[in-house]
């Protein structure tokens, strides 16, 4: 999507004003962008001619080139069309139950998951998340898996087939232990039918949940629209959660399903992992979708985790060539607290093209630890003393190959790169805002 509205964008760039004209013209391109991207036709046409009559009526009184104004139209507009200013999660009753709906596979269990992470981690809350898909019992081992990871009580009861009894046993059950938050994970089919409607609709009336919320797989395009549709003329839900928007998802989804049930999207899982769960801004994702980088989002992260002085001294150690294996080593360390690094780099502007391919495992992390742990002080300040004879002493200290001694001594040498390179482009920006 980006790209088809970068060379939509492109049109006006070298125009002196908005005119009639180039305006048609870019609101042809940004329209079959936005359908390419799953987007309803309606939906698209309706959003082209409220731009059209923005850009059009603006024109005489900014100061902005047309590009740029014609950027912050599409923008705003996009922004007001996902839902405007970013909606909570209604947490006031004690305990709060939240019940997810939606599809088999859309995530329901792994962001039942996130969400207790999150509201224990972030919120101090203490979870239980309740097991209410009886049909699989790989479904109730699953969500098991997932409590344990993340140390919240799981509530099942095995040989219960009723969901709506298992439900409301666990809220008594809640209550009881001092849990203040509830989340009811549920099962879905493949497709919509009445027996899994009449179901969650049961037991929707009979637990009344403080937030009852639609996982949507962002990936499913304009199915989304009508599978949306069906929950909410049946549920009533509060708020979307819109799961997998990493990889190559088209962001069509989250401006078709906020503008056919006109509820807010509350949060995105963007991976597997628990912590792979974002609170869903629209102008972020706004941005993002128009390709400007989620740098607001890149620094909040990376603010939680990185501390200020360090980010200062790495910074003043990378201008003056003094990075190191130690600062490598916490380098890693911060990265692996901060989640994914593909995700990372795709919100700086500029830099999500570039490192679309560049693959980087976690696990590759446990060996270079352990390496890198086998050097001494002075190799760590200085690799270029790593020859022949340290290097086999090294890779027989961590239990390595000296294949993946040089291997690491080449990734390094393209880490103090990249950090460089980061300090002149998007990285500077990201030292800057965090020095404030
Ligand atoms: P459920 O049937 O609705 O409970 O769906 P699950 O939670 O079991 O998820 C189905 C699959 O999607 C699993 O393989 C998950 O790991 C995966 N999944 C869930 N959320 C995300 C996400 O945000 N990103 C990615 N990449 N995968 C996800
Ligand atoms: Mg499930």
């Amino acid at each position: 999507l980006s790209d088809k509205l970068d060379k939509a964008l492109h049109v006006l760039k070298g125009h002196g004003s908005i005119t009639e004209v180039n305006v048609a013209e870019t609101l042809k391109e940004v329209r079959r962008a936005l359908l390419d991207a799953d987007v309803n036709f309606k939906i698209a046409k309706d959003f082209t001619n409220r731009v059209k009559e923005k850009a059009l009526g603006q024109n005489v009184l900014t100061s902005l080139k047309p590009s740029q104004l014609m950027v912050k139209i599409v923008k705003d507009e996009l922004t007001e069309l996902m839902g405007g200013d970013a909606a909570g999660i209604n947490l006031s009753a004690s305990p709060s139950v939240i019940l997810m709906s939606g599809l088999q596979g859309s995530g329901k269990t792994t962001f039942s998951g996130k969400l207790a992470n999150y509201l224990k981690s972030k919120k101090s809350k203490k979870p239980l998340l309740v097991a209410c898909d009886v049909y699989r019992p790989a479904a109730i081992n699953q969500l098991h898996v997932v409590g344990e990871q993340i140390g919240v009580e799981v509530y099942s009861e095995e040989g219960n087939m009723d969901p709506v009894v298992i439900a409301t046993n666990a809220i008594a059950h809640a209550k009881q232990n001092g849990h203040n938050v509830v989340i009811v994970d549920t099962a879905g089919r493949l497709a919509v039918d009445e027996e899994m409607m009449t179901e969650i609709a049961n037991i929707h009336s009979a637990i009344q949940p403080q937030e009852t919320l639609f996982v949507v797989d962002s990936m499913t395009g304009q199915d989304a629209v009508n599978t949306a549709k069906a929950f909410n003329d049946r549920l009533n839900f509060d708020g979307v959660i819109l799961t997998k928007l990493d990889g190559d998802t088209r962001g069509g989804a989250a401006i078709s399903i906020k503008s056919v049930v006109n509820k807010p999207i509350k949060f995105i899982g963007t991976g597997e992992k628990m912590d792979a769960i974002d609170v869903f801004y629209p102008e972020r994702m706004a941005d993002r979708i128009l390709g400007m980088g989620d740098v607001v989002s890149l620094v909040e992260r990376a603010q939680e985790q990185f501390d200020e002085e360090e980010a200062r001294k790495l910074q003043k150690k990378i201008a003056k060539n003094q990075f190191g294996f130690d600062d490598f080593l916490k380098q890693i360390q911060q990265v692996k607290k901060m989640g994914n690094m593909k995700d990372l780099i795709g919100m700086i502007p500029g830099a999500g093209k570039a490192m679309k391919d560049v693959d980087i495992d976690d696990d590759a992390f446990k060996h270079v630890e352990a390496i890198i742990h086998s050097m001494t002080p002075e190799e760590r300040t200085s690799p270029t003393l790593i020859n022949g004879s340290r290097k086999k002493r090294i890779a027989k200290g961590s239990g390595t190959s000296v294949q993946q001694v040089n291997q690491l001594l080449k990734q390094f040498d393209q880490m103090a790169k990249m950090m460089k390179m980061m300090q002149g482009g998007g990285g500077r920006k990201m030292m800057q805002m965090m020095n404030k």
